[in-house]
């Protein structure tokens, strides 16, 4: 069976990962046929699109979209992000955010393995509220945080399904009820009302300044975390940084109910700094790939690709596509 992937190459490295991610699926003996589509930064500086609604449609019928990375330091901040990668996500349904994060932190004797779900259409990132009097000693911004209950237990859902999938059936909570009482509580009672039907998962809360400390002194502690937007954007970065670095750290942006396309992406950036040097690491791309297979329920080939990314490997970014893809295929 062939997959119909939408290819989101984007702006600096992103390109250069994302050939070598279709290297590997390829290698893996995966058919897929790829369109490719021409969107972010660059694109946006040419001639101002940043996403029709013609594009959106187009993107809907594919199986899955891949997606290396967007923006450019010409383009204002927001406005790829928001009319972009927001606007996929949030149109798509795309409302559930798995980051996994496997390696030993800096100073540990053990490894760790834990997976973050993070909600992905919600919180402060719905754009709700505005500001006024800007520019003078008397402006006012509002950044509204918008949480439903609908869109809070779906994610957690999600996440308790994870946990039982797992050895450990371990799933931590991380907000900062304390302090954010209203948007806290509808979490923590949903996240307690939820498990209750899932009384073979063991549950754990933790304040996400807590976490901040655990992710880099104990990351062993945990199996699967489910958290906010915000809270998972920021922390997942952390995970990244403990876990091997940004080249290694993979996501995906899911549609669990499959009502369109999923979209796969490296938690990384367009990295402009070292665009065009073939320094770009292209494994969070290899591994956003590998997630995108199991998706497409061709998990073998996915557990062959993740397997070839253990054992480091050396060269530019087309020398670590070609040893990964030669691993694949032995
Ligand atoms: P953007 O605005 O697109 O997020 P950025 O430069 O702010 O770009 P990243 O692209 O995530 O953020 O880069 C942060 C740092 O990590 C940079 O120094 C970059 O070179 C490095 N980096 C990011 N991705 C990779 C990668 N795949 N391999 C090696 N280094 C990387």
């Amino acid at each position: 069976m062939t997959h119909n992937i939408a290819v989101i190459g984007g702006d600096g490295i992103g390109p250069e990962v994302i050939t070598e991610a279709i290297k590997v699926v390829r290698a893996a003996g995966v058919e897929i046929s790829t369109t490719d589509y021409d969107l972010g930064g660059a694109r946006y500086m040419r001639d101002g699109e940043v996403l029709s609604e013609e594009t959106l449609d187009e993107l809907r019928t594919f199986d899955c979209i891949l997606l290396g990375a967007v923006g450019s330091p010409d383009v204002p901040p927001g406005v790829i992000e928001r009319g972009l990668l927001l606007k996929m996500r949030f149109d798509m349904n795309l409302y559930v955010n798995v980051r996994p994060f496997i390696g030993t932190a800096p100073g540990a004797t053990e490894p760790h393995d834990f997976v973050v779900i993070r909600e992905n259409t919600e919180g402060p990132y719905v754009g709700e509220g505005g500001s006024l009097r800007e520019g003078t000693p008397h402006e006012v911004a509002t950044q509204g945080s918008f949480n439903t209950r609908m869109g809070v237990e779906r994610c957690i859902r999600y996440a308790f399904e994870l946990a039982m999938t797992r050895e450990r059936k371990h799933l931590t909570l991380v907000h900062k009820t304390n302090v954010l009482q209203f948007s806290g509580s509808l979490w923590e009672r949903t996240f307690n009302e939820v498990a209750e039907e899932y009384p073979q998962v063991e549950t754990a809360y933790n304040h996400v300044d807590a976490a901040t400390i655990y992710f880099v002194q104990d990351p062993q502690r945990y199996d699967v975390i489910v958290t906010d937007n915000l809270f998972g954007d920021i922390l997942t970065d952390l995970g990244g940084a403990v876990s091997g670095g940004i080249g290694l750290a993979s996501s995906a942006n899911l549609n669990p109910d499959r009502t369109g396309p999923s979209m796969f992406e490296p938690v990384h950036g367009s990295a402009p700094d070292i665009v065009g040097t073939g320094k770009a690491d292209p494994r969070a791309a290899i591994l956003s790939a590998a997630m995108m297979l199991d998706f497409l329920g061709e998990s073998e080939a996915a557990d062959r690709v993740r397997a070839a990314c253990v054992d480091p490997v050396t060269g530019s970014t087309s020398d670590v596509g070609d040893s990964i893809a030669v691993r694949v295929r032995n």
